[in-house]
């Protein structure tokens, strides 16, 4: 029976806050309402142009939704609608698989 109490009262007490010396003013916002990205009105452009189909051999087409390294590009950046945006998924694979768009594009 070993019972040493280490009573380690918080030495010091350094917190003594709560002397309500006037309130941190906290609302010192500059209210920016515009975002700095300028955005287009995102409409998806094949539901504009009524593609339907989108085909994997309009290489041009697909080209515009793949960046750079061949990645394809994300529907919140391109502003393709969703049913568009997996056609056009579908689409770019396809060309991938016949070569007439890179996988990765080689540095
Ligand atoms: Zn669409």
């Amino acid at each position: 029976m070993s019972d040493e109490t280490t009573q380690r009262a918080a030495d010091g007490g350094a917190s003594s806050s709560g002397h309500g010396a006037g309130r941190s003013a906290g609302g010192a916002r500059p209210a920016a309402g515009g975002r700095k990205f300028f955005r287009r009105k995102k409409v998806c452009k094949f539901c504009t142009e009524k593609i339907d189909a989108v085909s994997y051999r309009d290489v041009r087409l697909l080209q515009q939704f793949v960046a750079e390294r061949g990645k394809i590009v994300p529907r919140r950046l391109t502003g393709v609608c969703t049913t568009h945006q997996r056609r056009l998924t579908r689409a770019i694979k396809q060309a991938r698989n016949i070569a007439l768009l890179p996988f990765a594009a080689r540095y």
